[in-house]
């Protein structure tokens, strides 16, 4: 997903008390971001974070970060989170980070994660672009250095190459596939409690099947 460049973006952003900045310092420090020592489940490529505000509401004894790289995007994420701050629906366990997610290693330290959420993220269908796919092998190095060890990751998608691609990534990557279904909303067990995405939403509407995957190490 990227929105057209919006005039005042950035700035909107750099001043919004739902994003954290200076990320290098919060670094194994996020209890103290969130005042408490609950999990940290993180979603990684968040777009306009409707998936994290649900999952914020519904479990209030964890905490979630979203991470996105376009200000265009987190710009929606910030508005739609300053609408609810309105009403005094805003979750209290949600924070948005603008990076890069090349970048995790810098923003969370060792353990200090508990879940990663990929939903829906970019094919990067060029063989040479493999690597800026989230579920590549580079990236599951970086997972691998600040995920809990009990911790896993839970990626969906409507891609079947990317799909693929990413179960057999998943080893090659040392991880295992814990659990996986080629029909997510039709397979009772992994679909219990499954929170759509703004994106999961729009494809399955479409009839396209949903696929996802649960890993672990
Ligand atoms: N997860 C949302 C959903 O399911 O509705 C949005 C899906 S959208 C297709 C993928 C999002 O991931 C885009 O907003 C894109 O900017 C973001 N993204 C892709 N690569 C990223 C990266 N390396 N770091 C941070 N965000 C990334």
């Amino acid at each position: 997903m990227r929105l057209r460049n919006i005039p005042g973006a950035k700035e909107t952003i750099e001043n919004n008390r739902f994003v954290v900045h200076q990320i290098q310092e919060k670094r194994n420090h996020w209890k103290d971001v969130f005042g408490n020592e609950n999990p940290v489940h993180i979603e990684v490529g968040m777009g306009k974070g409707r998936f994290l505000m649900e999952m914020a509401a519904l479990n209030p004894e964890i905490n979630y970060v979203g991470i996105e790289m376009y200000d265009s995007v987190l710009l929606r994420a910030v508005q739609k989170m300053e609408e609810k701050a309105a009403q005094e629906t805003a979750p209290g366990n949600l924070r948005f980070i603008r990076m890069d997610a090349r970048e995790l290693p810098l923003a969370f330290g060792k353990n200090e994660v508990d879940r990663i959420y990929l939903n829906f993220s970019d094919p990067w269908p060029k063989e040479r672009h493999a690597k800026r796919r989230l579920t590549s092998r580079q990236f599951f190095e970086r997972y691998d250095q600040i995920l809990a060890p009990q911790g896993v990751v839970e990626f969906k998608t409507d891609n079947r190459p990317l799909f693929e691609f990413s179960l057999e990534e998943t080893e090659e990557a040392g991880w295992k596939i814990m659990a996986h279904t080629f029909d997510l909303h039709h397979d009772p067990t992994m679909n219990e409690g499954n929170v759509m995405t703004e994106y999961e939403e729009k494809f399955s509407s479409m009839g396209n099947p949903i696929y996802k995957l649960i890993a672990g190490r």
